[in-house]
């Protein structure tokens, strides 16, 4: 099956706009790009670009594909049965996938779950983004998200915790650094698993070439995390001087996940959100933006993730991140380059997706008009027309 976008605009992900392209995509993979003089043989599939634009599939780098997203989605996956978790996280991949959004790297499952539909959609059973799943998240005892992950006090369990994780088929271990917003009675700033601890996890996990994410909000346990080796920085709420150096020189990327916070400032307490988890989420918000601000002036490297399944933080809303991004400092480039290659490059997948280059897979997504003129068009989710993953369609 040959299909060919045509004559239209086209994102390359590398910083370049191309005007009056056409995408070759043949056997699931991007086969060639041409000019307005593109020769395009009888039995090719002919989708004209017209005003859209084409992008590489974009990709999410944080997101929990079994949290519900209700106002308290940790309290309502240990309140409910197994099966219903995997029924709303199938529907979960769905309404991702629709939205234009075609790997996600998922930090933090439940009794295997993630596991279990990274299968499906790998076999076909059910549509979805490609996932890059971490299994049980990694805390100390009582740390944040314990009634999802797996307690583990001192380096030898946390090394164990690990190896667990990767057995069971994690492609990414994650550890949580720090408390958080939506564990009840855990500081966000408080430190939590410590250097030596993480060390020990992160060096199973790189002995067998993955990386390695972590929760972590307070500047103590992000420096902790940063020592110990860790390749990503989950939410970051409490950059020092200091830790931005550290990331930029070590090219480690923040993840700030903005939308987590967004959509809990703007629902409040109404909602049903816990007024524990309101109240944190107003005290660390400012910072928050600060710190964000000022990595990107210091060139941190960002990578859009949206910790989807978080309170009202929707699966499918994934892209409205994007001018998330644009609106604390990145410009439009930026942060579309955040969404693909350099996400790519979060999740180890740069040979293979994050840029529309010939030998890539075919995930590409049609987004009407100009998102470089106008980012904001992607807080609308309708804003995607066309979605392609492996060079099939699956949303038109
Ligand atoms: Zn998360």
């Amino acid at each position: 099956m040959k299909t060919a976008f045509t004559d239209g605009r086209v994102f390359v992900g590398d910083g370049t706009i191309l005007e009056r392209a056409t995408v070759f995509v043949e056997d699931g993979k991007i086969m060639g790009i041409s000019g307005s003089d593109a020769v395009i043989s009888e039995d090719t599939h002919q989708i004209p670009l017209g005003d859209a634009t084409l992008f590489p599939g974009f990709i999410d780098t944080h997101i929990h594909i079994v949290m519900d997203a209700g106002p308290d989605p940790i309290g309502s996956i240990v309140g409910q049965s197994d099966v219903m978790t995997t029924l709303k996280g199938a529907q979960n991949a769905e309404k991702t996938l629709a939205a234009g959004v075609t790997t996600v790297r998922d930090l933090g499952g439940h009794h295997g779950v993630d596991l279990e539909l990274k299968k499906a959609i790998e076999s076909g059973l059910i549509k979805g983004p490609r996932i890059l799943a971490s299994a049980r998240l990694i805390c100390m005892t009582g740390g944040h998200g314990w009634p999802i992950g797996r307690e583990a006090d001192g380096p030898d369990q946390v090394r164990l915790a690990a190896r667990e994780q990767i057995k069971a088929g994690a492609d990414q271990v994650k550890f949580m650094a720090t408390g958080g917003v939506l564990t009840p009675g855990v500081d966000p700033g408080s430190p939590q698993l410590g250097y030596e601890e993480m060390k020990a996890g992160i060096e199973e996990a790189h002995k067998v070439g993955k990386k390695t994410a972590t929760h972590a909000m307070g500047s103590q346990g992000i420096m902790a995390a940063l020592r110990a080796g860790i390749d990503s920085i989950e939410h970051g709420i409490y950059l020092t001087d200091e830790i931005i150096s550290f990331m930029v020189e070590n090219k480690v990327f923040l993840i700030p996940t903005i939308a987590a916070l967004h959509h809990i400032e703007e629902m409040g307490t109404t909602g049903g959100i816990p007024a524990w988890a309101v109240d944190k989420s107003l005290v660390v918000a400012p910072h928050h933006r600060a710190s964000i601000k000022k990595a990107h002036k210091a060139g941190v490297a960002i990578a859009m993730g949206t910790d989807a399944g978080t309170p009202f933080n929707l699966h499918g809303l994934n892209l409205m991140e994007i001018p998330l991004l644009a609106a604390h400092g990145l410009s439009p480039m930026e942060a579309l380059m955040a969404a693909t290659s350099v996400a790519s490059q979060v999740v180890g997948m740069e040979n293979q997706i994050g840029t529309i280059e010939p030998g890539k897979l075919a995930d590409l997504v049609m987004v009407k008009g100009n998102p470089m003129e106008n980012i904001d068009i992607l807080y609308n989710a309708d804003a995607v027309s066309l979605v392609m993953k492996g060079g099939k369609i699956v949303k038109a």
